[in-house]
């Protein structure tokens, strides 16, 4: 039987595994952290009974996966599928809020109705179409080509200076901006809008669930799989050099896939030099600074319905949000930062002690910064939730500088495996039309740093496996290994 090696049990190298392990494999998966999972983990690190997510936290990328469907996630997990896909908290008591009823949404906006509606509804009507052209690689002949010039048109829209004039109102000004904000980069941005229109999109057509229990659930489904088709998870296993690592043969078909970072290819003794400059030349992103809380009850906002939402995009106005991540793109932080935050025990009481309650939030800042957010992320908070700071019980800080110590795989902190940009939309890591292949024998990249990219979707681990097991003349479609 012919061995494949994965290095790191992130949801993209598990979803390779799986996939391997299905097709006969003798997988074996290698994790340098003591815990499996690596973006879908959850872990008590502030008080016993508190379970927070260590990276990812909202899943809508995970339900609207091609290879998590095939997979039969939403029957392996339990999710939670709430009303509110996302909330914007505004100064005053106001809020504006993402149903996941796309009319709900519009007819809160006031005089954007029709230019909410306008926007988003063709592409959460056509959601399997735009996940599809976002889903893969770029460029690609998409298969519904009417609704992927549909995005680009709102790429446009909401890419360039042309967004300022998109909305009237400051509520849904800030609504969507707040989902652009997700990529960490410069705004408006042609990037930042590909990014957050397939998550807004996604906020009206399938919702922004999550795992009951935690991000962890995921890993959790994919190892139970994998170990049923014979595969091992070895944690605790930090590969540092391919040429002292034992994979087997790959003039018999063994094969290895890095779920690590691209830099780790570089150690391999067969590279060919053109390859390294391209790894090289690949560029990676803005940090996370990273806050755990652990509250003695709900955050108290002062809106009714943004204690409602899992989600919550806290930053103020357009303007403000737009600052906030301008600055970090400037090598700097705002004093009044873009907050990504989420409130798992809203709806899920396995996530704190009767009564209390977790909180997780990030801001970006630039690579490498060691700052602590907790007093940043506490002020903001506080600006909407007054009384917030007193529900504190404990907290977990993890700047930017030290994330890479956690997880190989986030260089200089950068959560989404490589900056964000159009063009390492296209050149991810290398320009290829099979990026996820290298050119050592039986080398492929199965990690965020391969199309599409950042976001628990599992598809560069799938899309890594499947080019290996086409180039291995097996049988390569989702339809055969999980249907
Ligand atoms: C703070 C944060 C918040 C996020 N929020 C969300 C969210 O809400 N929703 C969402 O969809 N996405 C979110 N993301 C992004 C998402 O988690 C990632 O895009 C996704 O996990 C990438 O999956 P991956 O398998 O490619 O890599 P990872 O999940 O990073 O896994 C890589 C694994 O490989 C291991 N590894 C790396 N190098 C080595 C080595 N040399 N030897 C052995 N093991 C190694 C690592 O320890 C890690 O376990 C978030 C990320 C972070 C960090």
């Amino acid at each position: 039987m012919a061995r494949a090696t994965i290095i790191g049990s992130g949801p993209n190298g598990l979803a390779a595994a799986v996939s391997l392990a299905r097709a006969g494999y003798e997988v074996r998966v290698l994790e340098a952290a003591d815990t499996i999972g690596g973006g879908v983990r959850t872990v008590e690190n502030t008080l016993p009974g508190f379970r927070h997510d260590v990276c990812s936290a909202v899943h809508p990328a995970a339900f609207s996966s091609p290879f998590f469907r095939a997979f039969g996630i939403d029957e392996r997990v339990e999710w939670i599928r709430p009303e509110i896909s996302y909330a914007h908290p505004l100064d005053g008591g106001r809020a504006a809020i993402a149903w996941r009823d796309i009319d709900r949404t519009a007819a809160a906006l006031g005089e954007d109705r029709d230019a909410w509606l306008a926007r988003l509804r063709p592409l959460a009507r056509h959601i399997d179409g735009v996940v599809d052209f976002t889903g893969h690689q770029i460029p690609r002949i998409p298969r519904d080509p009417i609704t992927a010039a549909r995005y680009a048109v709102r790429m446009l829209d909401q890419g360039t200076p042309l967004s300022s004039r998109a909305f009237r109102t400051e509520e849904a000004a800030a609504l969507l901006t707040g989902v652009l904000a997700h990529a960490s980069t410069p705004l408006p941005s042609l990037a930042g809008a590909a990014a957050g229109l397939l998550l807004a999109a996604l906020g009206h057509a399938e919702g922004w669930m999550y795992p009951r229990g935690g991000a962890k659930r995921i890993a959790d489904a994919l190892v139970a799989d994998l170990e049923a088709h014979g595969g091992t998870v070895e944690t605790g296993a930090h590969v540092r050099d391919l040429d002292a690592l034992d994979w087997g043969d790959p003039r018999r078909g063994d094969l290895l896939l890095l779920n690590a970072s691209p830099r780790l290819a570089l150690t391999h003794p067969d590279i060919p030099p053109r390859y390294a400059s391209a790894l090289r030349r690949y560029r990676y992103g803005p940090g996370a600074a990273k806050v755990d809380f652990a509250l003695d009850g709900p955050v108290p906002w002062a809106n009714a319905d943004v204690a409602q939402s899992p989600t919550v995009h806290v930053g103020g106005t357009r303007d403000e949000v737009r600052e906030s991540e301008n600055a970090v793109a400037r090598g700097r932080v705002s004093e009044r930062p873009y907050v990504l935050t989420v409130q798992p025990s809203v709806f899920d009481p396995t996530r704190a002690p009767e009564g209390k309650a977790v909180l997780w939030a990030y801001i970006h800042v630039p690579a490498d910064s060691g700052l602590d957010a907790t007093e940043l992320i506490t002020r903001q908070i506080e600006r909407f939730a007054p009384g917030f700071r007193d529900r504190i019980l404990a907290h977990d800080s993890v700047p930017a500088s030290a994330r890479e110590a956690l997880n190989p795989a986030e260089i200089g902190g950068d959560v989404y495996g490589g900056a964000f940009t159009m063009r390492q939309a296209i050149q991810r890591p290398t320009l290829s039309i099979a990026p996820w292949r290298t050119p050592m024998r039986g080398v492929y990249l199965a990690s965020a740093a391969t199309p599409p990219g950042p976001g628990v979707n599992g598809m560069s681990g799938w899309l890594a496996a499947r080019t290996a097991l086409a180039d291995a003349g097996l049988p390569h479609e989702l339809d055969d290994l999980f249907g």
